[in-house]
């Protein structure tokens, strides 16, 4: 698949002390193939690897001291731009704002219409109206009911009229005298583009003029998805694409070819059948699940900004004489601080994301333990084994925290020195030479 096309492509970069003119252009070319075998249009690639090239070549690559990393960075936000800037929302100016639904039959646009309406109605305060304009079949007017029901949304159907376009009319209407602020109109699709389909969608859309007109696709179907997309968008003109079902194997190759075939952003994504599997569409984290990296170029980079090298060494040491202590675990604390939030930097870690689930420490909670631990003897802080109840009941009084919070500290004290010690063998071992490189 792609990302390990492009895993073998860095790995010509890092596999060499030297970068040479050769194994860039190299280099290009394996990416460049990785692009196509993801259904990536030729001229796409081709363009695509041409500015990477032209940029690699004015950051001075070649004779920069990390050329595999500067690449890298350089290849992920040119495969970001390529998929769009910034996320962008729906546009709920309407009174009400009519939101119309295009796609292929199976792309997801039943459940995407629930997701869009409890995101709207949970996160934007809006108050949603579903309507069903699948009449082909009657098991999709009961779909959406059921999905209503879930998410608490109200649903507009009319098992007695066949006609979609005024169905999605009467919807417009029924949203108004409810008082709903958007409508969300279903519509039906069929396995492949026809005529048929598109007349049908196109006098909707004439009908209820919508504020936005979304284009479902699923992510699954690969170069199919580019041409779907193109059909539905010389017909509607269409205002932003869903990709749906990502949550499976598939690595969104599809992204990069709609959103250079059309040319209009990608504004959500749908990760799971659940309402509450939607998110909103990242440009940067596509691309890192295109490269297939998770988020390890960016904590590459924060990392090489923040970490004190020498500090990790010390430590390292410690965690391998077992004379880790509180005061070290400080300094982590401190380090990891100056990093970002650290839920999210340990996310970023390849497996390190479940070990360390249970060690929730958010920024705010970061004062409380500097309190606590400041409140402990520099003998406590190098022996924690000696905190017995008497000493945690002072340390508790001497930061004004509870004794069940000093309780957890320890806790996550001997969570994090496990940790370390870990990091020291197998996995940890590559990020700690990653870390220091
Ligand atoms: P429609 O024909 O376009 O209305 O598609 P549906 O909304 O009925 O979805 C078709 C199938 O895909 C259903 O089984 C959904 O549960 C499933 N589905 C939709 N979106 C997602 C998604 O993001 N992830 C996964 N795994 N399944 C999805
Ligand atoms: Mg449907």
């Amino acid at each position: 698949n792609l990302s390990d096309k492009l895993d073998k492509a860095f790995h010509v970069l890092k596999g060499r002390g030297q970068i040479t003119e050769i194994n860039v252009a190299e280099t290009m070319k394996e990416i460049r193939r990785a692009l196509l075998d993801a259904d990536v249009n030729f001229k796409i690639a081709k363009e695509f690897t041409n500015r990477v090239k032209e940029k690699a070549l004015g950051q001075d690559v070649l004779s920069s001291i990390k050329p595999g990393q500067l690449l890298t960075k350089i290849v992920r936000d040119e495969l970001a731009e390529l998929m769009g800037g910034e996320a962008a929302g729906v546009d709920l100016s309407g009174q009400p704002s009519v939101i119309l639904m295009s796609g292929l039959q199976g792309s997801g646009k039943t459940t995407f219409s629930g997701k869009l309406a409890r995101y709207l109605k949970t996160k934007k305060s809006k108050k949603p109206l579903l309507v069903a304009c699948d009449v082909y079949r009657p098991a999709a007017i009961d779909q959406l009911h059921v999905v209503g029901d879930q998410i608490g949304v109200e649903v507009y159907s009319d098992r007695e009229n066949n006609d979609p376009v005024t169905l999605a009319q009467a919807g417009v209407a029924k949203a108004k005298e409810l008082g709903c602020n958007v409508v969300i109109i279903d519509t039906a699709g069929r396995l492949a583009v026809d005529e048929t389909m598109m007349t049908e969608i196109s006098s909707i859309h004439k009908a209820v003029q919508p504020n936005e007109t979304l284009f479902v696709v699923d992510s699954m179907t690969g170069q199919d998805a580019v041409n779907t997309a193109k059909a539905f968008n010389d017909v509607l003109d269409f205002d932003g694409v869903i990709l749906t079902k990502l949550d499976g194997d598939t690595r969104g190759g599809a992204a990069i070819s709609i959103k250079s075939v059309v040319n209009k952003p990608i504004k959500f994504i749908g990760t799971g059948e659940k309402m509450e599997a939607l998110d909103v569409f990242y440009p940067e984290r596509m691309a890192d699940r295109i490269l297939g990296m998770g988020d390890v170029i960016s904590l590459v980079e924060r990392a090489q900004e923040q970490f004190d090298e020498e500090q990790a060494r010390k430590i390292q040491k410690k965690i391998a004489k077992n004379r880790f202590g509180f005061d070290d675990f400080l300094s982590q604390i401190q380090q990891i601080k100056k990093m970002g939030n650290m839920k999210d930097l340990m996310g970023m870690i390849p497996g390190a994301g479940k070990a360390l689930k249970n060690l929730d420490i958010d920024d705010d909670a970061f004062k409380h333990i500097e309190a606590m631990i400041h409140s402990m003897t520099p003998d406590e802080r190098a022996n924690p084994a000696k905190l017995n109840s008497s000493r945690k009941k002072r340390i508790a009084k001497g930061s004004g925290r509870s004794i069940q919070e000093v309780n957890q500290l320890l806790k996550q004290f001997e969570q994090m020195s496990k940790m370390m010690k870990m990091m020291q063998g197998g996995g940890g071992k590559r990020m700690m030479q990653m870390l220091s490189q």
